[in-house]
């Protein structure tokens, strides 16, 4: 009979991706709803090392597969590693990160194993009475949220949108067990020659791992309001992000939005200049530690999310934050 709750960790350069320790904190809830375990999947060249970590956030269990054919993504031999652990384990859930590896990898699975996916999710909850999982995810460019069932097949599958669900803490007195499965690779699992591996500085900026974003919105005014807040971003040693009023102007790239149709933010400081906070920009970034808000109009609904708002003209507002923050950090390294 199925059992357990599986997450598909993600490792890039041997290094363990934030999504996969959220995943593990949701599975956590669910595999509590249905009284089950929570096992980590992590595929990689030399990975075993991973396996701590995952425990301290939660894992029951770890299943590590290493092969050097591994070391790098490439979907088919990923593809045949999983399905061998799915096929062997026989899993109730099974979890991915909605990230280009993820989205690659489990509709693979999907097809190869003839059961259900549902991909991006933003909500994950066990049916009290069926004890089914309900998938939910906007559907129609974020205009209706589906909430999808996989009633007769196992395992159910989701992708899930990085920056939605909470890790737990990281303790360390959690104990689990590490299972090493040897998986035979052969040259003919890999129809894909991987040449070589380049990095552009684009895909190194990441929105959702920056503890302060200095987001605009449209009272930037112009796509050169921009240059003043990486200057705040710069200081901080944060990142620039946007509501998709300016997206959809073309004042910024598309991988800085934020909102139901971006991306899930949840900083520690999050900086919202000139954003009204319609619901569709909210639901990416309400969860972020402290919100503070600059908008001219005291009634703009950002503020009912803000922790701190100034009613005021960001172009006035956002100099003296500049100069303010500059003197701070002046003072703070002279006692350094
Ligand atoms: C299906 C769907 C999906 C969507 N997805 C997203 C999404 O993912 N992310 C997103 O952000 N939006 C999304 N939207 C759009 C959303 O509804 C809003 O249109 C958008 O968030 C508005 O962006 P804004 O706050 O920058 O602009 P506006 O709503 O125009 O707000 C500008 C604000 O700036 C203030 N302002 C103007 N000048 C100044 C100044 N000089 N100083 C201080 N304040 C000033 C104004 O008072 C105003 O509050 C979506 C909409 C739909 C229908």
């Amino acid at each position: 009979m199925s059992k357990n709750v599986f997450v598909i960790a993600e490792q890039r350069d041997g290094e363990l991706q934030k999504v996969s320790v959220e995943l593990i904190g949701k599975a956590n809830d669910l595999a509590k709803d249905l009284g089950q375990e929570v096992v980590a999947v992590v595929l990689g060249e030399k990975v075993e090392k991973l396996a701590e970590t995952m425990i301290h956030h939660g894992a029951n269990k770890v299943i590590v597969v290493e092969d050097p054919m591994l070391k790098e993504y490439v979907t088919e031999p990923y593809a045949k590693a999983v399905f061998e652990i799915i096929k062997k384990y026989d899993p109730e859930i099974v979890l991915y990160g909605a990230s280009s590896i993820g989205r690659d990898l489990a509709p693979r699975l999907a097809a190869r194993i003839h059961t259900g996916l549902t991909a991006d999710c933003t909500g994950l909850d066990i049916d009290p009475e069926t004890k089914n999982l309900m998938m939910t995810r906007p559907a129609f460019g974020g205009n209706l949220m589906a909430t999808i069932v996989c009633e007769n097949h196992r395992p159910q599958m989701a992708t899930v949108r990085p920056g939605v669900m909470t890790p737990l803490e990281n303790n360390t007195s959690l104990t689990g067990e590490v299972i090493v499965e040897d998986i035979k690779f052969t040259e003919e699992d890999m129809n894909v020659k991987v040449i070589e591996v380049s990095k552009s500085e684009k895909k190194k900026m990441d929105i959702t791992e920056a503890n302060v974003l200095v987001s605009g919105g449209r009272g930037l005014g112009g796509p050169e309001g921009f240059e003043k807040l990486q200057e705040l971003a710069d200081l901080m040693e944060g990142e620039v992000s946007s509501s998709r009023a300016n997206v959809d102007a073309g004042w910024i790239e598309k991988d800085r939005q934020v909102g139901q149709t971006g991306k899930t933010v949840r900083p520690g400081v999050y900086f919202a200049m000139g954003i009204s906070g319609a619901i569709q920009h909210l639901a990416g970034m309400e969860e972020s530690d402290l919100i503070i808000a600059v908008n001219k109009n005291e009634s703009a609904p950002i503020f009912d999310v803000a922790d701190l708002g100034i009613v005021g003209d960001l172009n006035k507002v956002l100099p003296k934050l500049i100069e303010e923050y500059k003197k701070v950090k002046a003072q703070k390294e002279a006692i350094d």
